[in-house]
C-alpha cells in the first residue's frame, strides 16, 4: 500500500499535507519540501504513526516551531511530524503542565497570569515546549532543567511513558531525547507562588534586553553556535570582523554577531556557507572551535 493510503488509515486525511513547503514552518523561512507533513491530533495517532514508520522504515522527522533548525533546500524525505495541535496548558497546584506543541512563551505567560514564578526566562524563546525540552532551552541565567519536573513521552516503539526530569540528561542546550528516540508529548514544570508584579517586571526586563540586542526584524534561528568554554560566540565572531558579511541572502547580523539573518531570500546552502565561513575564520583567528547549536535537517 502507498504511504499516503496507509497514513489516511491512521489519521484524518485533512491532517496530511503532501509536498509541503517547510519554509512555511521554519523561523529562517527557508528549506525545501516535506514529502508528507502530518499533524496528528491525538496521542493514539502519534503512537500509530511511530509504529507505522518503524514497521515500514519510512523515515520521520519531528518539527517543533522550527526556531532552532535549518532545513536543507532538498527538503525532508518521508514524514515530518508536527505536534502543533497539542497546545493545552493547565495548572495543577504549583505546577504548569503544557502540551508539547504549545509555545514555551505561552507557558511562561500562563505562569505569570497564575502568579507562578520560575518560567520567566522563557518569555521570549520562540520554540514549542517539546523543542525547549529537547534543546534544554534557556536564557538570561534560567533553563528548562531548572524547573522541569517530568514529561510524558512516546518511545520509539510507540509506547507512552512518564519520565522524571533527570531521565533526559539535560545539560547546556542538550538532552538525550534524540539518542533515546523520544517524542515529547507534555511537560510538567514545577514552579513557586510569586508576586505578579515582580514576575512581570522580570519578564518585561528580559523582553527589553532581547528586543534591543537581537535582530528580531529578520528571519533567523537565534544563536547559531553554543557558548564555547571560556568565550562568547558572538564576541569571537564580532572580533573576527564578520558582521555584515554573508553569502547570497544570508548574513551575519550587524546587531548581534551570534545570529545569521535571512536578509534576502536566502537558501539553506547560503546559510550553511555562512556557518562554515564563521567556523573557519574564528578557528583561524582564535583557535576556537564553534559548535553549532542549531540543527540541520534534510537533504541538498
Ligand atoms: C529569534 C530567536 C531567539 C531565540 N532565543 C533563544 C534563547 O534565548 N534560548 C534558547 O535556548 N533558544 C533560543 N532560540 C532557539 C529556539 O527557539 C530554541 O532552541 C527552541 O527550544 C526550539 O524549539 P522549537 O519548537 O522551535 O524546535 P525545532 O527548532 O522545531 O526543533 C529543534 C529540535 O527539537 C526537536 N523537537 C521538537 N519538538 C519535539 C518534541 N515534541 N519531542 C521531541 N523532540 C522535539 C526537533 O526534532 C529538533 O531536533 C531562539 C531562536 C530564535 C529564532
Amino acid at each position: 500500500m502507498s504511504i499516503l493510503k496507509e497514513l489516511r488509515n491512521i489519521i484524518n486525511p485533512e491532517h496530511i499535507l503532501i509536498d509541503e513547503e517547510l519554509k512555511n514552518h521554519t523561523y529562517t523561512k527557508l528549506g525545501g519540501k516535506a514529502d508528507f507533513f502530518v499533524t496528528p491530533s491525538t496521542v493514539e495517532e502519534v503512537q500509530e504513526i511511530i509504529r507505522y514508520a518503524n514497521k515500514t522504515e519510512v523515515p520521520f522527522t519531528l518539527l517543533g516551531n522550527g526556531s532552532n533548525v535549518i532545513v536543507r533546500d532538498g527538503g525532508i524525505r518521508g514524514l515530518v511530524l508536527s505536534l502543533k495541535k497539542f497546545t493545552g496548558i493547565k495548572r495543577e497546584g504549583n505546577k504548569v503542565i503544557a502540551e508539547s506543541g504549545a509555545r514555551i512563551i505561552d507557558a511562561s505567560q500562563f505562569a505569570l497570569r497564575e502568579h507562578l514564578t520560575g518560567l520567566e526566562f522563557a518569555c521570549g524563546i520562540p520554540g514549542t515546549v517539546g523543542g525547549a525540552l529537547y534543546m534544554n532551552a534557556g536564557a538570561y541565567g534560567g533553563e528548562v532543567k531548572d524547573c522541569l519536573e517530568s514529561a510524558l513521552v512516546v518511545d520509539s516503539a510507540g509506547d507512552v511513558h512518564r519520565l522524571s526530569a533527570d531521565a533526559f540528561d539535560l545539560a547546556y542546550r542538550t538532552s538525550n531525547i534524540a539518542e533515546k528516540g523520544y517524542i515529547v508529548l507534555e511537560a510538567t514544570f514545577s514552579l513557586e507562588i510569586g508576586d505578579y508584579h515582580e514576575i512581570k517586571a522580570v519578564m518585561d526586563d528580559l523582553t527589553y534586553k532581547r528586543e534591543s540586542k537581537q535582530p528580531l526584524e529578520y528571519p533567523s534561528c537565534g544563536s547559531v553556535f553554543k557558548r564555547p568554554p571560556g568565550y562568547f560566540a558572538g564576541k569571537l565572531i564580532q572580533d573576527s570582523e564578520l558582521q555584515g558579511k554573508g553569502v547570497g541572502g544570508a548574513e551575519v547580523s550587524t546587531k548581534h554577531a551570534g545570529f545569521i539573518v535571512n536578509k534576502n531570500n536566502a537558501t539553506a546552502t547560503d546559510y550553511i556557507s555562512v556557518i562554515e565561513m564563521i567556523q573557519r575564520e574564528v578557528k583561524e583567528k582564535f583557535g576556537v572551535d564553534l559548535e553549532r547549536e542549531v540543527r540541520i535537517l534534510g537533504e541538498d
